[in-house]
């Protein structure tokens, strides 16, 4: 049995015979990261363990000085997590990955790793609102400079990356109004000046979008929404090179707490394995609900870049394999409409997730986004008609009678 201790230690997605072809992404999804026990079970063993023993003093004393492959403590790692690492890492294209307790962890950590006062930080405007908080509040407090720019404006990217810039963070597209990121324009700029481009993937999904090939250094994830996608744990990932997981983000998080459980890590792996047909069912769903509203009159606009009139359409098409599960769309009306519509919904419920086999609807403005307060909720063109769908697995045509009715009422 191969141990497989360290995060950065990826190097051989299987246990015992490799195949001598490169897999394609569906059977890593399935099969990268395993590492069986000495009883040869299929499905991946869940370690509950928060420490672990040593053979002798020696053995430990070793194993702390890294001269060795052992697991010291689960809060830097696990044999559940690593394999969820390994996989995902995989999955990606990535060199190593690091899970965190939720998406957010990941978020946070993979910045805050590489910046100290007097840093600076560029983004994009339109971003899910506690990546706001923690670009806008909590790190210009310990002396952080950030600086937003409209995403999809080229003019104020390179005039916000003239100047040296340790990370450049991109969400695209952007939760809720799938705003869509030109990635490697940005990182071409960005890497200029000397910056970590980190791209939050999570409407993206690994499955449809793949932000390191298109020039991008680090890709997180709220594990979440469509990796999880079964609406039971949390969970986040942070992808990148060796080097940056090794020397930045674990000397970080090794001491400050992120780790993803061993427990959440293993609904994980399992939702891994079917990973990419939820995500591809709930994309093709997600276009041909995406057609349907752009067609009814009481929508005033639809949002969904695979859609052939949407602005971003050409861009969309050039970096993603498909347009997303989430559509962000605005009822003819007032915020007393959309409530109206959002009430009168049959199937799809009310909920403030994403990226779960159950469709959800979400009024942003008032729950997911309400802390920006209204006016920055404006400049990501969230409005108080404004709808955010998370499509699922349902069957289409459920969706569409239940879309269909609730707009009839
Ligand atoms: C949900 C979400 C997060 C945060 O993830 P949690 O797992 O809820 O902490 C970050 N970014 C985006 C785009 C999200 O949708």
């Amino acid at each position: 049995m191969t141990q497989r201790t360290r995060p950065w230690g990826y190097q051989e997605p299987f246990d015992g015979k490799k195949p001598n072809w490169d897999l394609h992404p569906d059977t890593l999804a399935i099969r990268a990261g395993l590492s069986r026990s000495g009883f040869g079970e299929t499905g991946e063993a869940l370690y509950l363990s928060s420490g672990f023993t040593y053979d002798s003093a020696e053995q430990a004393e070793s194993a702390f000085k890294e001269e060795s492959a052992h697991h010291l403590y689960s809060r830097f790692s696990n044999p559940t997590v690593s394999m969820f690492e390994e996989r995902m890492a995989a999955l990606e294209g990535a060199e190593a990955c690091f899970a965190t307790a939720t998406g957010m962890s990941a978020m946070f950590s993979s910045v805050a790793c590489l910046v100290k006062a007097g840093d600076r930080v560029v983004a994009s405007m339109a971003m899910f609102s506690s990546c706001y908080v923690v670009l806008t509040e909590i790190l210009p407090s310990w002396g952080v400079e950030i600086v937003l720019v409209e995403g999809n404006d080229k003019k104020q990217w390179a005039q916000a990356l003239s100047v040296p810039t340790k990370v450049v963070f991109i969400e695209s597209p952007s939760n809720p109004m799938m705003e869509i990121v030109d990635i490697r324009m940005v990182s071409d700029l960005a890497h200029k000046v000397g910056a970590t481009v980190v791209v939050d993937n999570v409407m993206g999904t690994p499955v449809l979008q793949k932000p390191l090939e298109l020039g991008a250094d680090v890709v997180m994830y709220s594990a979440t929404k469509h990796i999880d996608g079964q609406g039971r744990v949390l969970g986040g990932a942070i992808l990148g090179s060796r080097d940056y997981i090794k020397n930045s983000v674990i000397p970080f998080t090794r001491h400050t707490g992120q780790s993803m459980s061993a427990f959440n890590a293993w609904v994980m792996l399992k939702s891994l394995e079917t990973v990419t047909m939820r995500v591809e069912r709930m994309a093709s769903n997600a276009l041909k609900i995406a057609e349907f509203l752009a067609g009814h009159k009481k929508i005033e606009m639809v949002s969904y870049p695979f859609l052939k009139s949407d602005k971003n359409y050409k861009l969309a098409k050039k970096q993603m394999r498909g347009g997303g599960t989430t559509i962000g769309f605005k009822i003819k009306g007032d915020k007393d409409k959309a409530f109206k519509f959002m009430n009168a919904l049959r199937v799809i419920d009310i909920s403030n997730n994403l990226g779960d086999s159950k469709s959800l609807i979400t009024h942003p403005s008032s729950t997911t986004h309400r802390r920006l307060g209204f006016e920055v909720q404006a400049q990501m063109g969230i409005t108080p008609n404004l709808v955010r769908l998370s499509v699922g697995l349902e069957n289409i045509d459920d969706l569409i009678a239940d879309l269909k009715q609730a707009l009839g009422k």
